[in-house]
């Protein structure tokens, strides 16, 4: 559903989609570069890309196919890239890759997580007590949360594993998978425009959604049931903001979960968002 939502969306907004299992012996099947079909119980159901990468798709393809959106935060633009998806289809495989193969995302500088619609810092060992979003004007911002300055793709990197080794930490303590929470990085961009002179800024942020997979009351309980709960909710609240630019609505609900409000800045104005 939110696929049929992102794609009337389409100029501001480009949809890929990265397969991760073997066509062959899957459901899916990519019948040029733009068009997947799902095959389910013998129904075919085509679907629309800006473009379809195949399991034989490398991070360097992916990486370039989506490097013009990227770098057109140096113009200025506040980019946001989602990956959606259920858990094991390869959100956090596109985003963050690894050391061998590096992921769109080896540029960032704030990390932070969204679990229960809380929001945790991931630059810190000594997280504050609680973080919460200001809105100021246009701009929204989480104060206190940690900005890391970097120069090189060094820096870059290590302060990217400090986030990660934080949130296994974390989530080791609280008993989760870091599956059940949203990952954001934000890293902010200047670029100059070589005839005016002018410097411009912009904001890349960066999403690793937690799994789109629904889970029954039957299947879960306690704190399970509680995440899945807070996941749905957040994802549904991501699925109403885009029905809502969808339709040009005047008031669009931004405001009803932490991940919405937090990428209001990305998803309005004149943001491009994958
Ligand atoms: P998600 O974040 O969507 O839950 P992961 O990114 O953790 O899924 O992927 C699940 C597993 O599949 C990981 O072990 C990952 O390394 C592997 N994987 C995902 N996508 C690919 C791919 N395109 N090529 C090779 N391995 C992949
Ligand atoms: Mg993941």
């Amino acid at each position: 559903s939110l696929y049929n939502k992102l794609l009337e969306l389409q100029g501001n907004i480009r949809v890929f989609c990265r397969c991760r299992k073997s066509l062959a012996s899957s459901c899916l099947e990519k019948t040029d570069d733009q068009e997947v079909v799902v095959i389910q119980k013998g129904n075919r159901k085509k679907f629309q890309f800006d473009k379809v990468y195949s399991p034989s798709s490398t991070q360097e393809d992916v990486f370039t196919g989506t490097l013009p959106v990227i770098t057109s935060c140096v113009d200025g633009y506040n980019v946001c890239i989602l990956a959606y998806g259920q858990t094991g289809s390869g959100k956090t495989y596109t985003m963050m890759g690894s050391k061998e193969n590096p992921g769109v995302n080896i540029r960032s500088i704030s990390m932070l997580e969204i679990y229960n619609d809380t929001l945790n810092d991931l630059l810190t060992k000594s997280p504050s007590a609680s973080l919460d979003i200001r809105v100021q004007g246009k701009a929204v911002s989480v104060p206190g949360l940690t900005q890391v300055q970097v120069q090189t793709e060094t820096d870059i990197l290590s302060v990217m594993e400090m986030g990660e080794k934080n949130r296994k930490i974390a989530s080791t303590k609280m008993n989760i998978q870091s599956s059940r929470s949203h990952l954001m990085v934000a890293l902010e961009v200047e670029g100059s425009d070589e005839v005016s002179g002018l410097t411009s800024r912009g904001t890349l942020t960066l999403c690793d959604l937690a799994g789109s997979e629904r889970i029954s009351k039957t299947e879960a309980e306690g704190q399970r049931l509680v995440e899945a709960a807070a996941i749905n909710k957040s994802l549904t609240a991501l699925g109403q903001v885009f029905g809502a630019l969808k339709c040009n609505a005047l008031h669009i609900p931004f405001r009803n979960s932490k991940l919405t409000h937090l990428l209001q800045p990305c998803l309005s104005g004149d943001a491009k968002v994958n």
